[in-house]
């Protein structure tokens, strides 16, 4: 059963299509720079050449019918006709309080998706287009909308209820909603399937440390607590976002600079974080560089970057009280051994014993990075939010 997945942005469409039954993805690629100078259309399947074609893309209307028509190119496609997509599965940030699992598309969640924009402006109506375009371009094709904050929702009240007048949350729904739960979802049940346990006995922590970062704790199969909040801001530290931080400084910084809303929002999403205090770039690869060229300041980015996921774990494992497994996943934690060995150090008095050789040695797969006698498994796992989005789009519309 081939699903098609989308995943899309403010200027760029990502997809892959699935074989849902064999978990094997058969194309993927996206386009970017949509609606400006320079659009680039790319695609990568199994046994085909890399397909690379640039040029005008106005809109998401126009990209997702140029993905249609290179996944049914003689030469470099992968299907010979549009038919043979029997889903498409949207990936959708927000999904408010509307949503604790992925659903079939059809007008009544399409105007919750639309009520959710007021949560995600950055994000939804983004994701919004992406299912309006497929409505018109492949009309009758079942949709799923699989959502962000939906592994999340259910987080007992203590844990998403914040410190300020109860009837905001009332008035405007402001409380933590927490995203990258398909993410979070993913390894965790990857995790169980290593331990051969049932999710139900298993406690974990996870930690999607990408561009993006969050943390959450998971107490029998359920997200108990996560670090994203009413927004991705919140939390850990992130390549250009600030996570926690006093909410007096932003009044501060904004009267002293006098910052408008917009100005402020940009500066905490896009110049704070490890590119604000390396004061370079937001990428961890840069930024592990610079501090092995003597750089201070790329050392103190990534010593405040595990510093702060170092006390999130701590939080975490009082919340559940006993961690059978920690894992690591997203660009930097599958990827950055010098990221796991900061971050894990000093917790063997926790049950976290990290084997060195093995973390130094473990990038990009699937790993078992502690030693035999700790306490806490520490694995490695790659993501893959697609292959999530694909199963749930081929099990609601079967
Ligand atoms: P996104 O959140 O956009 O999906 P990714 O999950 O791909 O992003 O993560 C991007 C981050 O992963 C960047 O900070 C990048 O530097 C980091 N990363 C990727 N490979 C490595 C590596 N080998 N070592 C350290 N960091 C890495």
């Amino acid at each position: 059963m081939k699903i098609l997945v989308l995943n899309c942005g403010s200027s760029s469409v990502k997809f892959q299509l699935i074989d849902a039954k064999n978990h094997e993805a058969l194309a993927r690629g996206g386009v970017s720079k949509i609606g400006m100078p320079g659009a680039l259309l790319t695609m990568d399947a199994p046994g085909k050449d890399h397909v690379k074609i640039s040029g005008e893309i106005l809109d998401h209307n126009i990209a997702i019918e140029n993905i249609l028509n290179l996944l049914v190119h003689e030469e470099f496609g992968v299907i010979k006709d549009k038919k043979e997509i029997e889903g498409i599965g949207h990936r959708i940030v927000h999904g408010g309080e509307y949503f604790s699992d992925s659903v079939i598309i059809n007008d009544e969640v399409l105007k919750k998706i639309q009520d959710c924009i007021e949560y995600a402006p950055l994000h939804n109506p983004h994701n919004y287009k992406g299912i309006t375009a497929c409505k018109r371009i492949l009309p009758g094709i079942p949709m799923v909308g699989v959502f962000d904050t939906a592994f999340h929702q259910q987080m007992p009240d203590y844990a998403y209820i914040y410190g300020i007048p109860y009837i905001l949350y009332k008035r405007y729904g402001i409380r933590r909603y927490g995203f990258h739960g398909t993410s979070h979802y993913y390894v965790s049940r990857k995790a169980r399937d290593l331990m051969d346990a049932d999710i139900e006995k298993l406690n974990m922590i996870t930690c999607h440390l990408g561009n993006g970062c969050s943390i959450a704790a998971i107490n029998g199969g359920k997200s108990i607590d996560t670090s994203m909040g009413f927004t991705p801001l919140e939390g850990l530290l992130m390549g250009t976002r600030s996570g926690d931080l006093d909410p007096a400084i932003i009044l501060q910084v904004m009267a002293r600079e006098e910052l408008t809303t917009a100005e402020a929002q940009t500066m905490l999403n896009k110049h704070s974080g490890l590119v604000g205090i390396s004061g370079t770039s937001s990428d961890m690869r840069d930024i592990e560089e610079r501090m092995e060229d003597g750089s201070k300041q790329a050392e103190l980015a990534l010593n405040v970057f595990c510093y702060r996921l170092k006390k999130y774990i701590g939080s975490y494992m009082a919340a559940l009280g006993r961690v059978d497994a920690l894992i690591f996943t997203g660009g930097i934690g599958e990827n950055s051994d010098i990221v796991r060995r900061k971050t894990v150090e000093g917790l063997d008095g926790f049950g976290m014993k990290l084997d060195l050789k093995k973390n130094k040695n473990t990038r990009g797969e699937i790993s078992e990075i502690s030693y035999k006698d700790s306490q806490t498994k520490i694995f490695v796992i790659p993501t893959n939010e697609e292959l999530v989005i694909a199963i749930d789009t081929a099990k609601l519309i079967n």
